[in-house]
């Protein structure tokens, strides 16, 4: 009951928080979450993907020491993995966790490592919903670098949202393609590359392949499948995170 009434005021505070501040800019959005809004208690979600570089570009001006939390589905493109420890490197970031599912679930549910090919639903839940669950219970908020135009579900993706009795903030929800281009090239970002292939979202490797152009940028993810989303954005999280408390970890 605690938890549904702390989940209701988050609710109305990320409502409160868009109409005060979802129009600002990213770099405002951010400086501000960071050193005002939630200080310590906050982290960021990050692929490393095709424009992972423009949030964490963007994070490094305020706090390079700022958690930036990965999902380690052990089903990455090998070149994500050398595109992220060039971009840590280059952003001089010093606190990126790499986060593993359970090794008790791999055990029971994917000992071959061939999940994604019978389950895909469940495989995520395994190596992206219940890690990601656990990796942002720490935190009071956590950032993460979805945009509206990546796809028709998002829309009317806002910066500010809640996720039971926790804050999501989305900075670039209202950039379009051609500012994160000209971000990128402004501030010289190395592209990931995979993008010079025609991957313009890239996430595992068995579900994941080149997009033609007209196409949305998610096209190629679980392309040929009904999947969209992974499930981190959407209530499995929400189911997770309502069993976790604040203080836990
Ligand atoms: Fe498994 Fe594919 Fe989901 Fe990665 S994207 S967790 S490989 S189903």
């Amino acid at each position: 009951m605690l938890l549904e009434t702390n989940a209701i005021t988050v609710a109305d505070e990320a409502r409160a928080l868009e109409a005060r501040h979802g129009n600002l800019d990213p770099a405002q959005i951010i400086e501000l979450a960071i050193t005002q809004l939630f200080k310590q208690d906050i982290a960021v979600v990050s692929s490393f993907g095709a424009e992972s570089s423009v949030l964490l570009h963007l994070i490094a001006q305020v706090d390079r020491a700022l958690p930036v939390l990965f999902l380690e589905t052990g089903k990455h493109f090998p070149a994500t993995l050398r595109y992220r420890d060039q971009l840590v490197h280059e952003l001089g970031l010093t606190d990126v966790q790499d986060i593993h599912p359970l090794k008790q679930s791999l055990k029971d549910e994917d000992p071959f490592g061939a999940l994604s090919m019978t389950n895909k639903d469940r495989c995520c839940y395994i190596r992206k919903v219940e890690p990601m669950a656990r990796a942002v219970a720490p935190y009071r908020a956590w950032m993460t670098g979805r945009k509206q135009f990546q796809a028709s579900t998002r829309t009317a993706l806002p910066v500010f949202e809640s996720v039971g009795a926790r804050v999501r903030i989305n900075p670039l929800a209202r950039w379009t393609s051609a500012d994160l281009k000209a971000y990128m090239a402004a501030n010289q970002l190395p592209p990931h590359p995979l993008v010079a292939e025609g991957y313009r979202s890239i996430g595992c490797m068995p579900c994941t392949s080149p997009v033609k152009d007209g196409e949305d940028d998610r096209a190629g993810r679980w392309a040929g499948t009904d999947k969209t989303e992974c499930g981190i954005h959407l209530t499995g999280l929400t189911d997770q995170l309502s069993n976790i408390s604040l203080t836990d970890s």
